[in-house]
């Protein structure tokens, strides 16, 4: 048995990242860049309008006589003297004899001239070449998280193509004899398995969308095939259930016969102890344990940041968010205590009902209050750390 912060460390040393590979900007959401980017252009590209106005070199002048447009698309580079100005619209090419733009509302203009009625000050309006960013500059580092902004400004600066590190390829293995898929009806002694939806949707928070589940029964013989075909084609492996004591958990067993190499077996911590964690060649296996609640609490303490650091990401662990807790909280365990809790802008809430079983409570909670196995009691009104959770 080891102590949480342990098994962290062990998880993060061996979760080493995934190969790289070219993808469109069109298809990178959710990856993680592999290499730093490089602009090719100036963003903006030319001096642009920001506004819809007149441009016009600045001076104590109010009035100007209008001697063309520029319309965003247009480049027509006209001279304007000082006492001239142009119609313009917001993303047009500026004049290089232009420095300011006014905006329309400030302006009385006829047909022929306008007379500015609140002067902008000197450059107003005008977005400077290469204000984003310059060519050659970094648009950005290696290990940034792909978003629907990264992508839009990549598709600005015309790169359609970026290398990422790939994501891993997951699989779930479900075991248990009690299980049966939902959607028929339930049968005596039986209840429906949760665990592979569960998993799956949360793999999907961070970027993992398609994840293969497989099933078998509590027989170490079908664990062990199963297992044996499974390691050779994922990247990831998660089983739910069968690594805790009993007669019929065979999983660990398997895991070895398998030739996995166990790097550590139970964690003290409650929920979640009877957790096993090896590795074979690059695959990382995550026995999980078969509560509901010990199983996901297990996936966004060990399984999500294992997950990051193979896509590369930088940040591979959210970060806490402390809050005042509004009750007095025990720990005569010796153990890490992960407990399903609501917090507020100011205040954290411990819901009732913490049995690893239980996912009513999970489901309605945003976070985990992680109480450490050597604090004994936190009181009331004293700040607390809290993993949120999607
Ligand atoms: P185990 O870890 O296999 O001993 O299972 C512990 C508890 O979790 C038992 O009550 C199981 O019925 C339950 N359980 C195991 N696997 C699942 C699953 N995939 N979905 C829902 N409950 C499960
Ligand atoms: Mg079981």
């Amino acid at each position: 048995m080891i102590e949480v912060n342990k098994a962290i460390e062990i998880i993060e040393a061996n979760s080493t990242k995934m190969p790289t590979k070219h993808i469109e900007v069109s298809k990178a959401l959710g990856y993680v860049l592999a290499e730093k980017v490089i602009s090719p252009i100036d963003m903006p590209p030319f001096r642009q309008s920001a506004m819809d106005g007149y441009a016009f070199a600045h001076s104590i002048r109010h009035q100007y006589d209008i001697v063309g447009t520029s319309q965003a698309g247009d480049h027509s580079n006209i001279k304007l003297n000082t006492t001239e100005a142009i119609r313009i619209f917001t993303g047009a090419f500026v004049p290089d004899s232009a420095d300011t733009v006014v905006m329309q509302e400030h302006v009385m203009a006829n047909k022929d001239s306008i007379l500015i009625a609140e002067m902008p000050e000197k450059f107003s309006n005008v977005r400077p070449k290469g204000e984003q960013i310059a060519k050659d500059a970094v648009v950005f580092e290696a290990n940034t998280l792909i978003t629907p902004a990264a992508i839009g400004f990549l598709a600005s600066l015309g790169i359609t193509e970026i290398e990422v590190y790939k994501k891993p390829k997951v699989a779930i293995l479900v075991t248990g004899n009690e299980l049966m898929q939902s959607g028929k009806k339930l049968k005596k002694g039986k209840i429906f398995e949760s665990n592979s939806m569960m998993l799956e949707a949360a793999l999907q928070t961070i970027g993992i969308e398609k994840t293969k589940v497989y099933r078998v029964k509590d027989n170490l013989k079908a664990t062990k095939k199963a297992l044996s075909s499974i390691l050779k084609k994922y990247d990831i492996v998660l089983v739910s259930g069968g690594i805790s004591v009993g007669d019929y958990d065979f999983v660990k067993e398997a895991l070895l016969q398998n030739d996995v190499k166990e790097l550590f077996y139970k964690i003290n911590q409650k929920p979640g102890k009877p957790m096993f964690f090896g590795s074979k060649n690059e695959t990382l296996v995550f026995a999980l344990p078969g509560n509901p609640a010990s199983s996901l609490t297990n996936f966004y303490i060990y399984v999500a940041p294992a997950v990051k650091n193979k896509m590369g990401f930088s940040e591979i662990h959210k970060p806490k968010v402390v809050r005042k807790i509004n009750s007095e909280i025990k720990n005569d365990t010796g153990k890490t205590l992960f407990l399903k809790a609501k917090y507020d802008e100011t205040n954290v809430t411990v819901l009732t009902g913490q049995s690893s079983a239980m996912l009513n409570t999970f489901a309605i909670a945003n976070s985990l209050l992680i109480v450490p196995e050597d604090v004994e009691v936190y009181k009331k009104g004293q700040l607390v750390s809290l993993l949120p959770i999607d």
